[in-house]
């Protein structure tokens, strides 16, 4: 896989680079669709504590904690992946 800043030279200037073509145009869409805020999800392996089962909320891009089971909401509005986190209800 290209790195970002390769994937960055093509998109400004692709002329010649067929070759990088897929790939840079691939990096540039997974970036723009992180920045579309997602739900989180509720992890499917559970944490153990106090003699409770806990499924915390996760990022729904690559599974990585957000926010314990109980809080319905955080502070954290992106993911350290830079996924977009929606907190908002469903209605
Ligand atoms: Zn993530």
């Amino acid at each position: 896989m290209i790195s970002p800043s390769v994937a960055i030279d093509y998109l400004l200037d692709p002329i010649g680079k067929r070759e990088i073509h897929d790939e840079s145009v691939e990096l540039a869409v997974d970036a723009l669709r992180k920045q579309i805020p997602q739900k989180p999800v509720q992890s499917k392996e559970p944490r153990f504590g106090m003699g409770y089962e806990y499924h915390d909320w996760v990022c729904p891009t690559c599974g990585k904690y957000l926010a314990p089971e109980f809080a319905n909401r955080s502070n954290i509005h992106h993911c350290k992946c830079g996924q977009a986190i929606d907190w908002s209800k469903n209605d």
